[in-house]
């Protein structure tokens, strides 16, 4: 078998993988750190095609996400691409209260902001390749097997087939730190025994795009319902030309809350039937519903990893933790989780302590686990409060917004919150920018 090694291996290039090594690349420049990040899937796939027109995941982005990404150089390149949420209107269908913010009553730019998931990922990809190929080698087409932190260093297995290819070339790899990446089904964890405690909502997410007649305006939408909350995310019109037709102009994400014995319905429903379903929803606050774009149906599950660190290896991502998409923070608080993870990297590399070391891994689970116990428990509080239809609940719902309209600090509080604006940057150092170069290097 081959061998390699790197000081930091990242297993899975999601969103969530990507951004870690966009939080580490300066760190690894300042101090000659050789970072691999591995995937199963072809690089180029995260390239978009249809994101610009009516199909693809949204993700609604804090600004305190968007402060992270700006002190290591990134935004730049999204801020094109994002979408500012001005106002927010939560809303709860037959019901005289409800709540709005506004991005200028909170003296903000913008409440957050919305951006398509493709997009998203093809700027964190160009930034790897483009500015950070001396600190970070992408490996791709590449499934790791097998991980191992048993010994002084990590240790790790993954196969590859390459095009031309009659067998895979298998590769073992040692280093200091394994960061496991590699989504909710993280079957890496599962085998070290790393396990999850997981709970099934018995509820899918009906995520769409749809086109409107007019413009948001910024607005985006919750609202509560007896058939399950729904929150329409406004996003940016598509302008390239290749998919500039009139349902690009305006347009809006949905995710749509719903009981999973509807799952089968919901998926073969014709695009005329689920428009008028969605429409009857949410009203017409953000305009009429015109066309639909490509749906996809997820399963919804709450699940925390009881273990997030040993020496030598790190969990973090949905790998971590999966949450009810009702209040849009799964990746905002993994994007969280990678800074701390990589501050800890940086001070371990001012201490010129091994990049594995215990004791720092486990100030970044102590780091994140009170910030993953607030948005996973506000999450699963705000699903079961909005998705029932019990009088008392529904009444303490009632108050509750009309607390958060009428009383300004809570409201101020509550929003900088929701914003992740209540917390202080991490210590991190900026993407290098780099001349362009090619995507593979750093192997030894
Ligand atoms: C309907 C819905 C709406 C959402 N909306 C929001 C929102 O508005 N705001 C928000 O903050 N969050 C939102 N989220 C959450 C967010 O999408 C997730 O937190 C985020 O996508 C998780 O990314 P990840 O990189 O951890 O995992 P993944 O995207 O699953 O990536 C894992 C990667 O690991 C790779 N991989 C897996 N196993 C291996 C292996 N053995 N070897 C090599 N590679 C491997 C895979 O190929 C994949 O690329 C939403 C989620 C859902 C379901």
């Amino acid at each position: 078998m081959k061998q390699a090694s790197y000081d930091i291996v990242i297993v899975g290039g999601g969103l969530v993988g990507a951004s870690m090594a966009l939080a580490l690349a300066g760190i690894a420049q300042r101090y000659d750190l050789s970072i691999a990040i591995i995937d199963a899937a072809k690089a180029e796939d995260s390239t978009p095609t249809a994101a610009g027109d009516l199909d693809g995941r949204a993700t609604a982005l804090a600004l305190g996400s968007r402060n992270l990404l700006d002190s290591i150089g990134v935004w730049a390149d999204l801020a094109s691409q994002a979408q500012p949420i001005m106002d927010i209107d939560v809303s709860d269908q037959g019901k005289p209260f409800g709540a709005k913010m506004h991005a200028q009553e909170m003296d903000q730019e913008a409440l957050g902001y919305v951006l398509q998931n493709q997009h998203m990922g093809q700027v964190f990809w160009q930034q790897l390749t483009q500015h950070c190929d001396a600190q970070v080698a992408i490996i791709d087409q590449a499934q790791v097997l097998q991980v191992d932190n048993a010994r002084q260093d990590s240790k790790l297995v993954y196969e590859r087939t390459l095009e031309g290819q009659a067998e895979p070339e298998k590769v073992e790899i040692t280093c200091q730190l394994v960061i496991m990446a590699d989504g909710g089904r993280s079957s890496l964890r599962e085998s070290l025994g790393m396990f999850n405690h997981q709970q099934s909502y018995d509820q899918v997410a009906v995520v769409v795009n749809v086109a409107l007649d007019k413009d948001h305006q910024g607005l985006a939408c919750e609202r509560f319902t007896a058939k399950g909350p729904m929150a329409v995310l406004p996003l940016l019109p598509d302008v390239t030309s290749a998919n500039s037709n009139a349902h690009n102009q305006h347009r809006a994400a949905i995710v749509w809350t719903q009981p999973q014995e509807r799952e089968t319905e919901l998926a073969a429903m014709d695009d005329a039937t689920l428009l008028a379903e969605l429409q009857n929803q949410i009203g017409f606050r953000m305009g009429e519903f015109r066309a639909l774009g490509e749906r996809q149906v997820y399963p919804l599950s709450l699940s925390v990893a009881k273990e997030q660190a040993r020496q030598g290896l790190a969990v973090i991502g949905n790998a971590a933790h999966t949450l009810h998409p009702i209040a849009g923070q799964g990746f905002n608080l993994a994007l969280r989780g990678a800074f701390a993870l990589a501050e800890q990297v940086h001070m371990a590399c001012k201490d010129q302590a091994p990049l594995g070391d215990l004791a720092y891994l486990q100030q970044f689970v102590d780091a994140s686990s009170g910030d993953q116990k607030r948005t996973v428990g506000a999450s699963d509080q705000i699903m079961k409060l909005f998705s029932s239809r019990d009088k008392s609940l529904t009444l303490g719902r009632q108050l509750g917004l009309l607390a958060i309209q009428n009383m300004p600090l809570a409201k101020t509080v509550f929003t900088r919150s929701a914003m992740g604006l209540d917390r202080p940057l991490a210590n991190v150092l900026a993407v290098p920018k780099a001349a362009p170069q090619t995507t593979e290097g750093g192997a030894s």
